[in-house]
This record gives structure tokens, C-alpha cells and sequence, in this order.
């Protein structure tokens, strides 16, 4: 079966290679950033031994499903101080040592993207016959599966929850609970078939954890099966505070900018590209500059010109656009008297100045024109041309 090749791989480099991160030293539910109420639920849940056998957490993109969801796969598979078997816990509930041989291999999962980059470039390397019949699948615990969408369709296929049912029948062997975790919930149809044939009866030993950032794409009658529990996204303040820790380099002006942008998920504010961003935004600020002014357009040439065909061309270009939408949102919430939602906070002036010579008809042809380039990209007109035909058009006349 060379479907665990890619996984078997990565553990082993990951054994010889990688120090851990975090030393949690027992802190390990305290450093969860924020739904307190709901996390302390699921501790609860697992004191009174009454975890559901399949648990759909919902929330944003970055609310920390995943991270719960190994968060709890640890506790319930934790051995306990010093491997001698008796419970860890926090506050009265239970929680996972961090150190013990489960908590340690399950914990190697903790970095889903480059776990699953490694994975895809072990299928890379094999014979095209056996490419085919390779699956997608994360397991740095062998009681532990974790069930990215499988490339390229991002989605996840009928051959990967056919995985899970061959093994969720037999009993963990160094763990207490197999845990299953699917970490998107865009699955194919066959697959959701599949899946639901799972959850018609779960064996007792196992979890089935479905992260889902919109839980009304998962069948109805997966859905009725599961025990719905929603992660919501953070005020912008606690993330704020968060970034203050986590991310020292910024100024208070950058991290209140990260923390807007990420719209209150954790994840995605801690691995925010704010360079990347900034450069964007430039640019993005010279097109609509050279639109709402009309004049001199050397610049807006010079800018234009850097965005090239190509990959590379493609992830810039859509950066940019996503940019421009964020930047015309920002415009139509100083124009509906909501400057307290502006997200792009630390170039309130230069907003204010485009506001002043726009409108919300301007703004919303704006971003028709958007839409436009963004088709236009889909079929592949040169990037740079279409993005002067977007500032051309915005001119005001
Ligand atoms: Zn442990």
C-alpha cells in the first residue's frame, strides 16, 4: 500500500530532524486563543467521557479548528504524568501533557501545510501507475488520521474516506481513540456517500472530526449525525493582544492593521505576509490614484508592467485585485459613515483624500470593472494590459 509511503516519510524526517516548537509543559488548552466557552465545553464533553463519536467543528477560516481538533485528539490520547497513565489536567478538566509519546508524534500533525507539502511531493516522487492510486493523507500517529482535500481538485475523494472505513474498525493500538479528522468539507459526491456510511455507525473507540468552514455545503443527513459546535471569529483587539506575543516585530499600527485584515481569525493574522500586503497595497493605491486623478499615468505604466504572465504573475495579480476590493470596501464605509470598520486603518489620510473625489457609483462600477479583469485573468489576457484597461476605465472624466 503506498498510500502511507509520503506519511511514513515525513514522520521520519520529522523524528530526526525538527525540535519541537512549542514545549507546552502542561499549558496546553491555555494557549488556545479564544472561544473559551466552547473549548471548555468539549473539555467537559471528555471529563464525562461523552465525546460524540463525530463532532463537526465549524468556524472561519483561521478560528483554530484544526488546532482544537489535535488539541482534543491529544487529550484523549494523552498517558498522562510521566507516561504513568493518570490523567492530565488544567483547571479541573482534562487536558494533554505535550510530552508523553502520543501527545509528542500526534502534536508532529500541528503543522497541517507543511505535513501535507510533503505528503503531495512523496506522491510527486513515485511511478505514474502508483501516482494514481495515491491519496492525500497526513498520519504522524498511526491511531491518527488527518484528511486534507487531495489535489489537484482540492476536494476530498471517495479513495481517501475508503481509508478511514478499512481502518476505523480496528482498535487503536498505542492510543485510546482513533481520531479522524477531515479538514475541509468539500468532499465529492462519492466520497460523502462514503463518509455517510461511516458515520451510520461509528465504532466506539472512534472520533470523526469534520472541520468546516460552512457546514451547509456537508449533506443534511451527515450533518443530522454529527454534534455541530461553531468556533467564532475574535474581536480584533484579542488579536491584537495576541500579535503583541506572537509577532514582536510589528508596531502597534501594523498589528492593528493585521488584525482588521484577518477578519478575527487567529491563524491567518499570525501567518499574515504584511510585506507582501504592503506591497500590494502601493500598488493598488497608484491605480486608483491614477484613476481618480485622471492625469499623469508614467506611474501607474511603471506599476502595471511588473504584473507578468506566468504563476507567479497569476498569485501576484490576484493579490493585487483582492487588495483593490479591500481597498474600495474601506471607500464605501468612510462614504456610509462607518469609519470605524475601515480595515486598511494606517492610511486613513490617503483614504480620506480618495474618498472626497469619489462616490458610491464610482465605487461600484469600480468594482464591476474589477470583476472584469479578474474574468479577464481566467482566460488569460496579458495581465498587465487588462490592469490598464481597469485604471483607464475607472478615470473620471
Ligand atoms: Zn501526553
Amino acid at each position: 500500500m503506498c498510500l502511507l509511503e509520503g506519511t511514513r516519510f515525513s514522520q521520519d524526517r520529522l523524528i530526526s530532524g525538527a525540535a519541537p516548537v512549542f514545549n507546552y509543559g502542561g499549558m496546553a488548552f491555555s494557549e488556545f486563543q479564544g472561544n473559551g466557552e466552547v473549548v471548555g465545553r468539549l473539555r467537559e464533553m471528555l471529563a464525562r467521557d461523552r465525546f460524540p463519536h463525530a463532532m463537526i467543528l465549524a468556524g472561519p477560516q483561521g478560528a483554530g479548528k484544526y488546532t482544537l481538533a489535535l488539541m482534543l485528539a491529544r487529550t484523549m490520547n494523552c498517558l498522562g504524568i510521566g507516561g504513568s497513565g493518570e490523567a492530565f489536567k488544567t483547571d479541573g478538566l482534562p487536558d494533554y501533557c505535550g510530552r508523553c509519546e502520543n501527545c509528542r508524534r500526534i502534536g508532529q500533525a500541528e503543522d497541517l501545510d507543511a505535513r501535507f507539502a510533503e505528503a503531495v511531493e512523496a506522491r510527486e516522487g513515485l511511478r505514474e501507475t502508483d501516482k494514481k492510486e495515491t491519496r492525500i493523507l497526513v498520519q504522524t500517529h498511526p491511531d491518527v488520521m488527518v484528511v486534507p482535500p487531495d489535489p489537484p481538485q482540492m476536494m476530498i475523494k471517495v479513495d481517501q474516506v475508503r481509508q478511514v472505513i478499512q481502518t476505523v474498525r480496528y482498535k487503536p493500538q498505542e492510543a485510546r481513540r482513533r481520531v479522524f479528522i477531515f479538514t475541509e468539507s468539500t468532499f465529492m459526491k462519492e466520497a460523502a456517500n462514503a463518509l455517510l456510511k461511516v458515520l451510520e455507525e461509528p465504532p466506539d473507540f472512534a472520533t470523526i472530526f469534520l472541520l468546516a468552514r460552512n457546514p451547509g455545503e456537508l449533506l443534511a443527513t451527515i450533518r443530522s449525525r454529527c454534534i455541530i459546535q461553531t468556533l467564532s471569529a475574535l474581536p480584533t483587539q484579542e488579536i491584537e493582544r495576541y500579535l503583541a506575543k506572537g509577532r514582536p516585530e510589528w508596531n502597534e499600527r501594523q498589528r492593528q492593521l493585521v488584525a482588521r485584515l484577518s477578519g478575527g481569525a487567529v491563524g491567518r493574522a499570525r501567518s499574515f505576509d504584511l510585506a507582501a500586503y504592503t506591497s500590494a497595497r502601493a500598488h493598488a493605491l497608484t491605480i486608483l490614484g491614477s484613476a481618480l486623478r485622471g492625469s499623469d499615468h508614467s506611474e501607474l505604466f511603471k506599476v502595471t508592467e511588473t504584473y507578468r504572465a506566468g504563476a507567479e504573475g497569476r498569485e501576484k495579480t490576484e493579490k493585487l485585485l483582492r487588495t483593490l476590493y479591500s481597498l474600495l470596501q474601506d471607500l464605501t464605509f468612510l462614504h456610509s459613515g462607518t469609519p470605524e470598520l475601515v480595515r486598511n486603518t494606517d492610511i486613513q489620510t490617503d483614504l480620506k483624500k480618495f474618498a472626497e473625489s469619489s462616490d458610491f457609483s464610482w465605487i461600484a462600477f469600480a468594482s464591476d470593472r474589477l470583476a472584469e479583469v479578474e474574468r479577464g485573468m481566467r482566460r488569460n489576457l496579458l495581465r498587465s494590459l487588462s490592469l490598464d484597461a481597469f485604471a483607464a476605465a475607472l478615470e473620471r472624466g
